[in-house]
């Protein structure tokens, strides 16, 4: 704080009116000094100084602010809408802006211009409710601009911020002039309400697009988890000759991560080097790191990392790294990178945690997990959330401390959820404690009677002890209680096309020539010792893969063996599947990457399986 006091090189009381220093204003103590020159001078009092100085010094404090326009005399609407606009911007503030805007109507003479109440609708969007919001439209109508071109998209932009679709399109359509930007925040409104059918048709619509309106349609498709479209509508972009801002291409990184679509990640790293566009962003940073780690490229994601020293003030591209290492099974750097960060004193967060904690899940480093998160609230004043003893659970349950791990769950202060009793069953199952898998299986009966998973888990448990009679019983309620199945899904990109396989999947052209060659793998692993594992009827995954499917013909193994029928000898298979991979393929894998010669790199919903040599890199447990 003591650089603040830096006074300006020219002293303030030159000839020179103060309020030209205003622009080099760097902190709160430089307005006080400008603000005591001109009350000396007297010109505090004359509007157009005193908006100036109000324009420059409420971003930097709104209360101090509010201070010199209480103490201003005369107030004309520019001074009031400076003061609205000031509050607008955050939902601290914007309570601030509504009160200000009812003292403006109350005085004689003065009344709000288009201005005014754009302001006004912004304050009311960004967390105040639609009653304020409405009370405001009452006097726009009333001053006769609520058809204002600039007055209804912001009432448009107000009826979306609060999620309210519907009223926003009424406005739309009753408006009787419209510009990109009006189409733009309504396409806003509809990507933000997660309705992607209404923001796409409305986008057909538009009369001409920029990079705006391209970017939130590719944003929205990613958000709602459809990257297969959200690349799709990328490459048209770039088509009809939009260049991409760098939101368009956060966007489109997160879908390629996806996706494992490499080589598209690739290629917009190229063409981010080559424009030079976001070189300075640390989120673009952080979703080219996310992007490689994610197409099992590790080593690539480090070169990024490494590469940008300058950048990496923020957090993110340190989540990146640490989460990409965890990912991969690499505690040690995780680690490593989480204390490099705290030497470049940039704060953790609670998602550097999740990553972290998982990292040392993965690596059985018991007594460095129990550090960091412990840690969390010592060191850094963070508060464990129900995820972060979720890894814990996770940690301690791999590393065989089932007692500690039940502890940890009842010395939560929230209600443990499904998913942290999920992963305890988990752990019971691999070091086969079924009395306490028994005891933990009702306790989530009751907690949440629906949970499939957990039934699953202790089905299988009970098969590989020969319980038949107690797997039948659960069979039958795991049939009844399931609601929609999600089918197991396994995707491949080659030469810039996705194959999407669902499980015993026969509408790709190539069917045929795909089972015939699945059927020759399947004896080739014969022959090198594979055996199938039926042992596990029911798969250990939460939402079960249809089980009617023959093993064989599970979504990965389509996927795999497609990838092996249509690749050169030595290429790595990049696969990924929206659900947690069952045993069988598992073990499939292992076996393929032997006989075949191949690494394939797989990415299932919980992580990375990267089989090279007849071995997986997850230790097999994942
Ligand atoms: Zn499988
Ligand atoms: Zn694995």
């Amino acid at each position: 704080m003591r650089r603040c006091f830096s006074t300006f090189t020219k002293p303030l009381n030159s000839p020179q009116n103060p309020e030209s220093f205003l622009n080099r204003c760097k902190s709160i103590h430089h307005f006080y000094q400008i603000h005591a020159q001109l009350i000396t001078k007297g010109q505090v009092s004359d509007p157009i100084v005193a908006d100036k100085f109000l324009k420059s010094v409420s971003p930097c404090s709104v209360p101090y602010a509010h201070k010199v326009f209480d103490r201003i005399l005369k107030r004309d609407v520019f001074l009031y809408n400076t003061m609205i606009k000031a509050g607008s911007a955050t939902p601290d503030s914007c309570r601030d802006s509504l009160v200000l805007f009812r003292s403006m109507v109350q005085v004689p003479g003065l009344s709000p211009n288009r201005y005014t109440f754009v302001f006004c609708f912004k304050a009311c969007g960004n967390g105040l409710s639609v009653c304020d919001g409405e009370q405001v439209r009452v006097h726009a109508i009333k001053a006769g601009l609520e058809s204002n071109l600039f007055v209804s998209n912001a009432l448009i932009g107000m009826y979306s911020a609060l999620g309210l679709v519907s009223e926003a399109k009424k406005v739309f359509d009753c408006a009787d002039l419209k510009d990109i930007y009006t189409w733009n925040i309504m396409i806003g409104g509809f990507v933000g309400s997660e309705l992607m059918d209404q923001a796409k048709e409305l986008f057909d619509e538009m009369p001409e697009r920029d990079v705006v309106s391209w970017s939130s349609l590719i944003a929205g498709y990613v958000q709602v988890s459809c990257f297969a479209e959200a690349l799709d509508t990328f490459h048209e972009m770039l088509q009809m000759g939009f260049p991409p801002n760098e939101f368009t291409l956060t966007s489109a990184l997160t879908a390629c991560a996806n996706l494992v679509a490499l080589d598209q990640g690739r290629w917009i790293h190229v063409y981010i080097d080559k424009s030079n566009i976001g070189i300075n962003n640390d989120r673009l940073l952080s979703s080219l790191i996310d992007m490689y780690a994610k197409c099992g490229e590790i080593e690539l994601a480090t070169e990024v990392f490494n590469s940008r020293n300058a950048l990496k003030r923020h957090v993110w591209p340190w989540n990146a790294m640490i989460g990409g290492f965890a990912m991969h099974g690499k505690p040690q750097d995780a680690i490593n990178t989480f204390e490099q960060m705290k030497i470049k004193k940039v704060p953790p967060n609670k998602v550097t945690f999740v990553a972290l904690l998982n990292a040392c899940s993965h690596g059985y480093m018991v007594e460095e997990g129990r550090y960091y998160f412990k840690s969390m609230l010592d060191i850094h004043g963070l508060e464990p959330e129900m995820e972060h003893y979720g890894c814990m659970v996770d940690l301690l349950g791999r590393a065989g401390l089932l007692k500690e791990a039940e502890e940890t769950i009842s010395s939560m202060p929230m209600p443990p959820d499904a998913a942290v009793w999920g992963s305890l069953l988990r752990a019971c199952k691999l070091h086969k404690d079924i009395q306490r898998a028994e005891r933990i299986g009702s306790t989530i009966k009751e907690l949440e009677p629906s949970h499939t998973g957990c039934k699953v888990l202790l089905a299988n448990m009970y098969s590989s002890y020969g319980r038949w009679n107690e797997v039948n019983a659960l069979r039958e309620i795991i049939g009844k209680s399931r609601k929609k199945k999600t089918p197991g899904c396994s995707s491949i990109e080659l030469n810039g096309a996705f194959h999407e396989f669902l499980s015993g999947d026969q509408s790709h052209p190539e069917t045929k020539r795909l089972y015939l060659f699945l059927d020759a793998m399947a004896s080739k692993l014969k022959l090198a010792g594979y055996v199938p594992e039926v042992g596990e009827v029911l798969h250990d995954v939460d939402e079960e893969e249809e089980k009617e499917t023959a093993l064989s013909r599970h979504s990965e193994k389509l996927a795999i063996a497609f990838g092996l029928m249509n690749t050169e000898p030595g290429t790595i298979i990049r696969i990924v599947k929206n659900l947690r991979v069952c045993l069988d393929c598992h073990e499939a894998t292992k076996f393929i990457s032997k006989v075949y010669e191949r690494e394939i790199v797989v990415r299932d919903r919980i992580r990375f399986h990267h089989f090279k040599d007849g071995s997986c890199s997850c230790k097999d447990y994942w």
